[in-house]
């Protein structure tokens, strides 16, 4: 059945193939993204998060059936937080109630194996306060730098973890739920597949046994399963999609 898909981080990488095959699909897309898109917000402001609801409902016609949240940046500066945990969270918030009218309506989120590196817990709890410009500022020391990327990603499984159980979500009937790619070819990651040495830091904490890093169409694939109706019944997890990598590193550890 065709289904009415929000696909922010539409303009490029694994937003952009997820559009694609939905599309190819038959589906109706809403794309956002800052570039490249059906609908130009920028997330990491008030002002782009705030005009998207009226812009969604315009091209929707007043309710979606699900979400899928990839827009995302990976610098060392507090933009980072801006986007991929407040901007994503917005998005969230701002979307439910056009969710709610939809059919068997999903939401699927993209974290990432990096939420499970070492992060800032200090950053991370600010974050989940909900206080940005307290978090934004705290995120500009220089020693915070290296970490800020994981700590955005940490905040953000910990509040899809805590809101997904909620009334608003799955006891409205919209399924939130998140996944966890490692290395994936996208523009992002350009640079730094380039550059021998950091890779080689990074295969340490981050093997792959599979033996590949990911294309952007295996991410989407689990995107849309999740996204989907067939997805009926799963509230609030972390799909790892890393070709083995967070399997490998934290082992038996978890349980
Ligand atoms: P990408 O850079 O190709 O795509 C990210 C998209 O987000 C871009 O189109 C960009 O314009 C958009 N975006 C950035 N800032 C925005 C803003 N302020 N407002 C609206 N849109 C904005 O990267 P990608 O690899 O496709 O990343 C997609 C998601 O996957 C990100 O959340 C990223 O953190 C996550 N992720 C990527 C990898 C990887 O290895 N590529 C691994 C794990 C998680």
């Amino acid at each position: 059945m065709k289904r009415t898909y929000v696909v922010t981080g539409a303009g490029s990488g694994i937003g952009k193939k997820t559009a694609e095959l939905l599309k190819e699909q038959g589906h109706e897309v809403i794309g956002v993204d800052i570039k490249n898109s059906d609908i130009i917000a920028d997330l990491s402001t008030p002002e782009g998060r705030n005009a998207l609801p009226d812009l969604v409902a315009e091209k929707s016609g007043g309710s979606i059936d699900a979400l899928i949240a990839c827009a995302g940046v990976s610098a060392p500066a507090p933009i980072t937080m801006a986007v991929n945990f407040f901007g994503t969270v917005a998005t969230l918030e701002k979307l439910q109630p056009l969710l709610a009218k939809g059919t068997d309506p999903r939401v699927a989120v993209i974290s990432s194996v990096a939420s499970t590196f070492p992060y800032d817990g200090d950053l991370v709890e600010l974050a989940l306060s909900g206080d940005e410009t307290a978090t934004l500022k705290f995120a500009g020391a220089e020693e915070k730098a290296q970490l800020l990327y994981s700590s955005s990603k940490a905040a953000l499984s910990r509040w899809i973890r805590r809101n997904s159980i909620k009334e608003e979500w799955a006891g409205s009937g919209i399924l939130m739920n998140m996944i966890g790619p490692g290395l994936v070819e996208t523009p992002m990651t350009k640079a730094l597949i380039e550059d021998e040495e950091q890779m080689k830091g990074l295969k340490q904490m981050m093997p792959t046994p599979q033996g590949r890093f990911a294309q952007p169409e295996d991410v989407a694939n689990l995107l849309i399963f999740l996204a989907s109706p067939e997805n009926s019944h799963m509230v609030g997890q972390m799909m790892y999609i890393d070709g083995g990598g967070e399997a490998t590193v934290r082992g038996d550890t978890i349980w």
